[in-house]
Order: C-alpha cells, then sequence, then structure tokens
C-alpha cells in the first residue's frame, strides 16, 4: 500500500509547478493543477492531499479566492494550504494567514526553504492524523474502541431508521474471564483478549460490520444492512472462531478452552428503540445466554 503524503500544487506558470514537482516528487506523491477551478476539483478528491502549495496570482480565481471557497467546504475546509507568491508585502502574507493559511514561500525558491517548510508541516500533519486514528483505536486490541463504536452506532441507527432497513447489534462477554486471569495472570489475560479481538475481526466480512472493544472483557458487534438470520450467522460466527482459538481454560465451566456469550438484537430502529434501548435488549440476551450454560448466541429479533 502507498502510504505517501499527498500535496497539490497549484501554479499557473508550467516552469513553477515543474520546479516545485521536481523539488517534492522524490517525497511525497505529487498532484498538478494549473488554476483554480482544476485546483478544486482535485482538493475535493478522495483521498484529499494533505497539503496544497498555492499559487496567489493567477488569471481567473487567484489563490486568496481558491483558499476561501476550500475554508467553505467542509470536505475541503480542513487541508492545510501554503500559499507560493512573488510578492512580498507585508500585507498580502498577513491577508493569506488571516484567511488560514500555514504558511508562504516566496518566488523566487530556494529549493532547500521549501523543501524544509513542506517536511515540518507535512510531519505535523501525520502526528496530528495519528493522533485523530489513536483516539477511536482500542489501545490492548488494536480493533475499534468503544468511541468509534458510540459514533458508528449512531450513523448506522439513523441510516437504517430513516430507510426502514433492520439493524443488529450484539453484546460479547468472554467467559469465566475473571477466573483467567486469576488462573494464568494478567499478561495473559491480555495476550487472550488480543487474540479474541483479532479472530472476530477475522470472521466479518463486510467494511460496514464492526467489533469493538467496549471495556473489559466486553465487545460490541454493530451488524447493519443484513437480515436478521443473517445477523445470527455471523454472530455464530464469531463464537466459534473464538472457540477454534483453543486457549485453554481449566477454570471454564463451559468449556475447557477460553469461549464467548453473545446476546444480540435485531430490530428496524423507531423513536421507541434508540440505540440505548438496542444496547438494553443485547444486554438482556447476553444474560440469557449465560444462564442457558454460555458458550452460545441468544438473540432477539422484533421484525
Ligand atoms: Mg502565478
Amino acid at each position: 500500500m502507498n502510504n505517501k503524503q499527498r500535496v497539490l500544487i497549484v501554479d499557473d506558470e508550467k516552469f513553477n509547478r515543474q520546479m516545485l514537482s521536481e523539488l517534492l516528487l522524490p517525497y511525497y506523491d505529487v498532484f498538478l493543477a494549473k488554476d483554480g477551478e482544476q485546483a478544486i476539483a482535485l482538493a475535493s478528491a478522495e483521498p484529499p492531499p494533505d497539503l496544497i502549495l498555492l499559487d496567489v496570482v493567477m488569471p481567473g480565481m487567484d489563490g486568496y479566492e481558491v483558499l476561501r471557497r476550500l475554508r467553505s467546504d467542509e470536505r475541503t475546509c480542513n487541508i492545510a494550504v501554503m500559499f507560493v507568491t512573488g510578492m512580498s508585502e507585508e500585507d498580502d502574507e498577513t491577508k493569506g494567514l488571516d484567511l488560514g493559511a500555514v504558511d508562504y514561500v516566496f518566488k523566487p525558491f530556494r529549493s532547500a526553504v521549501v523543501r524544509a517548510r513542506v517536511r515540518n508541516h507535512m510531519s505535523y500533519i501525520w502526528q496530528r492524523k495519528q493522533l485523530e486514528l489513536d483516539a477511536f483505536i482500542d489501545g490492548l486490541t488494536g480493533i475499534p474502541n468503544r468511541r468509534q463504536f458510540d459514533q458508528a452506532v449512531e450513523t448506522e441507527w439513523r441510516r437504517a431508521n430513516r430507510h426502514g432497513t433492520p439493524l443488529s447489534l450484539a453484546m460479547v462477554d468472554v467467559d469465566f474471564f475473571k477466573p483467567y486471569n486469576d488462573t494464568y495472570g494478567h499478561g495473559a489475560g491480555d495476550e487472550a483478549l488480543r487474540q479474541i479481538a483479532k479472530a472476530m475481526s477475522q470472521a466479518l466480512n463486510r467494511s460496514s460490520e464492526l467489533v469493538a472493544r467496549y471495556g473489559g472483557e466486553e465487545f460490541v458487534l454493530l451488524l447493519p444492512e443484513v437480515e436478521p438470520d443473517e445477523a445470527v450467522k455471523i454472530a455464530e460466527r464469531v463464537r466459534l472462531a473464538v472457540a477454534a482459538l483453543g486457549l485453554l481454560h481449566e477454570e471454564s465451566n463451559a468449556a475447557p478452552f477460553v469461549t464467548i456469550s453473545v446476546g444480540g438484537v435485531s430490530l428496524i430502529p423507531s423513536l421507541k428503540t434508540p440505540v440505548a434501548e438496542m444496547l438494553t435488549r443485547a444486554d438482556k440476551q447476553l444474560y440469557l445466554a449465560k444462564q442457558a450454560g454460555r458458550n452460545r448466541v441468544s438473540w432477539e429479533t422484533v421484525i
């Protein structure tokens, strides 16, 4: 996979585009635009550029106008923009910075300076992106955390409610996890949670399906856009995937290895069944799965 950061160079003069792209091509994926219209189209593409080097003086739409338009569109409003300009009056620099440009470079270019400034901003942008990603990932298991689940379930709930399609979610609990920790130690417990999380993730097929760590030895499954009987099958596949790890568990009354219990609900979301209500119902099913002897799936379908 290509992990290079992306830079968009916007300049009406071919010579400037060439110079800048030769300078940056060894380090970044470089895209070129020769006017404001092209710049906005390329900036709105997916994935967006990390940084835009934007000429100020261009025929038609000038750099300031391009920046204004980028800022007014939610797809492009957070892209870092660095002005490239031949003008050196302080007023112009202030104007660009006021509009939200992160920096200025002046023509004629000094290669080392341009490279260093771009590198500094790219490094900052990369770090910020990592922090944003980290905030949604569970530190122990590397799968989505509760925060990511909370956002995803709200989005999927609204979508399903709007379209009248089913939504399924399930609570997952590792059976006899406290005795496991007590017997094999917390290090082994952590390693078991990592393996369980991995096995559950791998048992899911579609990108819209999500397994997240809810807290402790509790996980949660979010299964949008599948019929209830399919959701139950997925839950069953997840349960079997964990059992198939065969992690020895001599203190379990459910099996001689680590198992999970799953309680789920499938319904078409309505105002009577907000996310909190769905979680409560899933929790009730989880309780029933535990009561019935654990290492099983219990499900409520309200359709
Ligand atoms: Mg120009």
